[in-house]
């Protein structure tokens, strides 16, 4: 199992899993709103054109967001395998993505349904912070960093991202029920979707998370 899809709402933990899964599987991962948010610190002309989007919560078009991820994912050391946050997040990305693999001669072979209640999400998403550098995520009552504002890895600030502001969270979980939720049948009807429960401790949802990939 080596193309894997982790799915689930805003705040289930899929950039907290997505590094550790791609790692024992030894293929690269990656998540969309991160490559959103590179070109944005880098001021390019795709960074311009999510900027509106994401700072309210809304989905970027679909078809700047398949064109980044293309990209991705035809970089030949992709070929072997990958983990997947956050993309696809509608119909028309899990078909795009149907046909760039199908064009590579593959398919996926798992897509990760991580689920968590929505009371939590807005409980985990509001104290979320992350790492200005390294992008690792802390939460500042569950996972606090041992110093104030201060990554403990790599020691770089860390910051809360815009669009974990009530408004945007509130949006941003709409929008996952409106546009992303029926993929969960879409990959139903393809038989690749299992279910994950998100909530408990990082290693008891990695742990379930191997056991499915195993
Ligand atoms: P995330 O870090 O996955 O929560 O994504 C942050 C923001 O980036 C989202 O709220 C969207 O505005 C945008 N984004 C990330 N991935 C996608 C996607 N697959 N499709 C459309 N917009 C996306």
């Amino acid at each position: 199992m080596k193309k894997v899809v982790l799915l689930g709402a805003p705040g289930v933990g899929k950039g907290t899993q997505a590094s550790g899964v791609a790692k024992s599987l030894g293929v690269n991962c990656m998540a969309s709103g991160d490559l959103f948010r590179d070109h944005l610190s880098r001021e390019t002309e795709l960074g311009s054109k999510a900027k509106s989007y994401m700072s309210v919560g809304e989905l970027v078009p679909d078809e700047i967001t398949i064109g980044m991820v293309t990209q991705w994912l035809n970089k030949g050391e992709q070929t072997n395998g990958f983990v997947l946050d956050g993309f696809p997040r509608t119909i028309a990305q899990a078909k795009a993505l149907d046909n760039v693999l199908i064009i590579g001669a593959g398919s996926l072979d798992r897509v990760i349904h991580i689920v968590v209640p929505v009371s939590e999400l807005i409980e985990r998403l509001s104290g979320r912070y992350i790492c200005t550098k390294c992008q690792k995520p802390y939460h500042l009552v569950s996972s606090p960093p041992l110093i104030e504002n201060q990554c403990d890895d790599c020691k770089a600030p860390i910051y809360q991202r815009d669009d974990d502001s009530s408004d945007a969270v509130k949006k941003r979980l709409e929008v996952y029920e409106e546009q992303t939720t029926p993929l969960v049948e879409y990959y139903l009807g393809a038989g690749l979707l299992t279910e994950v429960d998100g909530v408990g401790e990082i290693d008891d949802v990695r742990a379930s998370i191997q056991e499915v990939l195993a």
